[in-house]
């Protein structure tokens, strides 16, 4: 008797079910593959809204290209030709004591890779300059556990850097206080470099000496895109193309059709999908998978396995999750008298107010926004109570800070505001967080047909994402192809 054909159940329909669920169906396990998301759409927090020749981005915007997972499916998904960098000059500034500093060149991730733009940028004084350079004397520091990024680099490089740089840098991205942000989840490369060089300066430096050389190597014209990157038509364009591949590879892809409960069943697991239709609901029975990946944030992984394995149910409410709010305004060209050159501007924690930074979409990427409009994109701080202000009033703490600094005319209103929310949905990798992930992955051992990945785990930008989908694809595969293995060796009857 031959077996019946596995059932796969992806919960969750951001860019970490769909890399997953494609990834499972191009596996060749022979696997049926269901994805079930929640809300009416495919994405999570991917979405892409064009009105009047704007391209609004309420989610991410770019994919780091240093991580291959990201520009690889792009490109498997025959969208290479639609990747874009960013545009010149690629500057960022500081807001520091009301004036826009340029960021130092050549700056790497939070360290210096050349030294005369550092040693004579106005971001940092004299004597802060001077404890930066005592970098190069200090042993190593750095204990065998985690730390906090902040903790770190204060003792190293001394605070002004970590206020004014790191924090609003690094700390802005993750959306967690840098003194909180775990060293051995987010910036790994600072332990390795205090290993191979001791002193941070001296690997920054060493990176940028390796990177020029690289950089030299490459033919002449060829002009690299850049960190970022993204897609002409936005990122839900990269959503759309796998929607588009699910559909070819004939995954079953069931929207407004959220997980209610998963139980242990004698052969897998047994799941309870709602759908558009509660009352049918009610009636429908539940559906029998081999196994299921569980692509949606902690706290929503941590409802559905509760019954069966609390012990990780209790792991993944220890991962906290914050809020993460962008305020995107929309402004005649004419009404802006700064000169827009660059990128936008980060506002160090110290500075106070709603905003922790503000993207100049407009002058960031090609074909976001008609010439004549400035386009920006502007992040509210996931500190004290800003985010539970009402969607109002949070634009008008995003107009205030936007028409301060870029002396946008008293009185001009903004052609669109749009506010999105993405409540208690960002994952925050405080220090510790590997260990969390680790408890979580060893308490889920007790149902090994159940499997975890997405942003709340082992990274949190898209990329990252992606090849964490992928990985539980894999798992999954192994899974199903070991249980297989058996069969083989019983003579059909
Ligand atoms: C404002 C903002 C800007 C960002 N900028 C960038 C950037 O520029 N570059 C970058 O790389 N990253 C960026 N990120 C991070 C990145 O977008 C996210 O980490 C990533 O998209 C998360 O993908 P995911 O699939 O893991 O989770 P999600 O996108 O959260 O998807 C999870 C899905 O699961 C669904 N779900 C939840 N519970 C259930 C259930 N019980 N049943 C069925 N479905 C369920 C949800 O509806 C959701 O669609 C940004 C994030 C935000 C919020």
């Amino acid at each position: 008797m031959s077996r019946p054909q596995p059932r796969v159940l992806v919960v969750g329909g951001g860019i970490t079910g769909l890399a997953a669920a494609r990834a499972l169906a191009l596996a060749r396990v022979g696997a049926r593959v269901v994805l079930a998301e929640a809300a009416p759409r495919l994405g999570g927090k991917i979405s892409t809204e064009r009105t009047d020749g704007l391209l609004l981005e309420h989610g991410p915007d770019s994919i780091l290209a240093t991580r291959p997972a990201g520009a690889a499916l792009v490109r498997e998904l025959g969208l290479g030709e639609e990747l874009t960098g960013t545009l010149d000059p690629r500057a960022v500034y500081i807001r520091h004591r009301g004036r826009l500093v340029p960021m130092p060149e050549g700056l790497g991730l939070v360290l210096p890779t050349r030294f005369w733009p550092f040693a004579r940028t106005s971001l940092f004084s004299w004597p802060e300059k001077v404890r930066m350079a005592k970098d190069v004397v200090w042993p190593r520091l750095l204990p065998a556990d985690d730390i906090a990024v902040g903790t770190f680099l204060r003792r190293r490089l001394g605070s002004a850097i970590v206020d004014r740089l790191a924090g609003p840098l690094v700390g802005g991205v993750y959306g967690t206080p840098i003194d909180e942000l775990s060293l051995d989840a987010v910036v790994p490369q600072l332990r390795k470099a205090e290993t191979e060089h001791r002193s941070l300066l001296r690997a920054g430096l060493a990176d940028g000496a390796a990177m020029r050389a690289a950089a030299a190597k490459r033919p002449p014209g060829a002009r690299s895109m850049g960190v970022f990157v993204s897609l002409r038509g936005g990122m839900g364009s990269l959503v759309d193309a796998l929607a588009r591949s699910l559909s070819d590879c004939g995954v079953d892809v069931r929207l407004g059709a959220p997980v209610a409960s998963l139980r242990r069943a004698p052969s897998g697991v047994l799941a309870r999908l709602g759908s558009a239709d509660a009352a049918a609901d009610a009636d429908a029975p539940d559906e029998v998978f081999d196994a299921v990946i569980l692509a949606v944030p902690a706290p929503s992984a941590a409802a559905l396995v509760a019954p069966e394995v609390p012990a990780a149910a209790t792991a993944l409410r220890e991962i906290p999750h914050g809020t993460s709010i962008l305020v995107t305004l929309a402004y005649p060209r004419a009404a802006v008298a700064a000169r827009l050159v660059g990128h936008g501007y980060l506002v160090p924690p110290s500075a106070g107010g709603a905003i922790s930074a503000c993207t100049w979409t407009s002058e960031k990427w090609p074909g976001r926004a008609p010439a004549d409009t400035v386009l920006l994109r502007m992040f509210v701080r996931d500190e004290g109570t800003w985010t539970q202000l009402p969607d109002d009033e949070l634009a008008e703490h995003a107009r205030r800070d936007a028409e301060t600094t870029l002396r946008i005319a008293p009185g001009a209103a903004p052609d669109l505001v749009r506010v999105a929310r993405w409540e208690g949905a960002m994952p925050r990798y405080t220090v510790g967080h590997l260990a969390r992930v680790a408890a979580v992955e060893q308490a889920l051992t007790a149902w090994p047909s159940v499997t975890v990945a997405g942003a709340s785990y082992r990274g949190v930008g898209v990329p990252d994402c992606i090849a964490q989908g992928q990985a539980a694809a894999s798992r999954v595969a192994e899974l199903l192809s070991a249980r297989e293995a058996p069969a083989e060796l019983v003579p059909a009857v």
